[in-house]
């Protein structure tokens, strides 16, 4: 088999195998005109079918075909040989009919069972056409062929794939209707979201407790702070007693300075300021 030829036949069983479901091995129908013709012209029927499909396959033959061999005589004996080498497929047919209908009614109005069919009648094959995805193969001149895909086959296929395309487009929906609900959930989530920058601030605090209560002692420390500004005012008139509370803020803020310096510059700041605020004190004093 040449390239090229090998490479459409990949391309089409893939066809078959994608949007159809075909699947190896392939269930191959084969007719009696086609054992004769095969053991006629010497063809391993098997092995060319095989070579065709590019794939493992499954020759088989229905009870009414390989009754019209029976009835060619011993003339066809060798075909009948071939055709009982192939599994046996029960067709129900109580009286056989010709093998063309048996197929016909064998592969039904869809080939749900995905036969492939292998055929010398050229009826039969136009017949098949007519139906999607039914892979057909023939002898000619001593040749395997596979027949192009039918305009049946190319339709349906085009169909199912427009038909994929929408019940994605519908999950997609749902999908996006979902994560509008989820959204919303979120959104709930985010006001508790925004949060967590303020709790961001606050985080920051915790983490290092022990400055938290600096807080307190720093507030205590401003307030002593003003309070000691207020009293100095007075100080200067009285003096004496304020040289404990200024040395005890200079001491605290140098006791901060030497713990270990998470706060932020906001606090230094107050540490400064209160360096200062100290410092202006002890100058004043
Ligand atoms: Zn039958």
């Amino acid at each position: 088999m040449r390239q090229k030829r090998a490479k459409a036949y990949r391309k089409l069983m893939g066809l078959y195998s994608m949007s159809f479901g075909f699947r190896q091995p392939y269930q191959v129908l084969v007719d009696s005109d086609m054992c004769k013709s095969a053991t006629e012209s010497k063809i391993d029927l098997t092995k060319q079918i095989t070579t065709v499909l590019q794939g493992e396959t499954k020759p088989m033959i229905t009870q009414c075909c390989i009754h019209e061999l029976y009835l060619l005589g011993k003339a066809q004996q060798p075909a009948v040989d071939l055709a009982k080498t192939f599994e046996r497929r029960k067709c129900n047919h109580r009286e056989p009919i010709p093998g063309d209908d048996c197929l016909a009614s064998v592969v039904g109005e869809t080939n749900k069972h995905r036969y492939v069919i292998a055929t010398q009648s050229q009826p039969l094959r136009a017949k098949l056409r007519a139906i999607p995805a039914v892979p057909i193969v023939h002898v000619n001149r001593s040749v395997m062929i596979l027949e192009p895909p039918s305009d049946a086959t190319i339709q349906s296929k085009e169909q199912r794939e427009e038909k994929a395309l929408h019940v994605a487009g519908s999950e997609r929906a749902a999908l996006s209707g979902q994560s509008t609900l989820t959204k919303p959930e979120r959104k709930k989530k985010g006001p508790k979201g925004p949060n967590p920058l303020s709790v961001k601030k606050k985080k920051v605090d915790p983490v290092p407790e022990p400055p938290a209560k600096d807080k307190g002692k720093r507030k205590e420390k401003e307030i002593s702070v003003s309070s000691v500004r207020a009293v100095v005012g007075e100080k200067r008139k009285r003096d004496g007693t304020d040289d404990s509370e200024t040395l005890g803020v200079g001491q605290e803020a140098e006791s901060q300075q030497d713990e270990p310096k998470p706060k932020k510059k906001r606090k230094r700041k107050a540490k400064t300021e209160a360096l200062a605020v100290a410092d202006t004190c002890a100058v004043q004093l």
